[in-house]
């Protein structure tokens, strides 16, 4: 999966989710990248999510509305995004990860897989990590 969560200066919302889906998938399986609220959500009122990982899990949790759904009960996009992790977890055995953004810039990039990269600009600082282990931060 490529995804993207994206706010702009007047608070608005956006996130894309891609995939080539998964190895030795079905002919003809349609995941969960493009399924709005499973692979991807975005409401200027809670925020943008975009997620990764097995896709018949995060279809059966509606993983990114799940989120989000967090996040209006006031949890952090931090908060939000490990609550509804560890409950695919419980609920459906299921591994992934997520990238949140809420409409005042409080973001996340979490997951319960071995690893998933991810990167974030804010200004001109760069976050990115692999692993839960190593958080890197450059200026540019
Ligand atoms: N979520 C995708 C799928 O199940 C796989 C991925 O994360 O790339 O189709």
């Amino acid at each position: 999966t490529v995804g993207a969560v994206a706010l702009d200066s007047l608070g608005n919302v956006a996130c894309a989710t891609s995939t080539g889906g998964i190895r030795n998938k079905m002919v003809g399986r349609v995941g969960d990248s493009p399924i709005i609220g499973a692979g991807g959500y975005a409401d200027n009122r809670s925020g943008a999510v975009s997620c990764t990982g097995h896709g018949e899990a995060i279809l059966k949790v509606t993983l990114a509305r799940l989120i989000l759904f967090h996040m209006e009960q006031g949890k952090t996009a931090r908060e939000a995004a490990l609550t509804s992790l560890q409950y695919m977890v419980e609920r459906v055995n299921g591994g992934g990860g997520a990238i949140v953004v809420s409409p005042t810039g409080d973001w996340a990039a979490k997951f319960n897989t071995e690893r998933m990269a991810w990167a974030a600009v804010e200004g001109e600082v760069l976050s990115y990590g692999l692993n839960p282990q190593e958080d890197c931060k450059e200026t540019f």
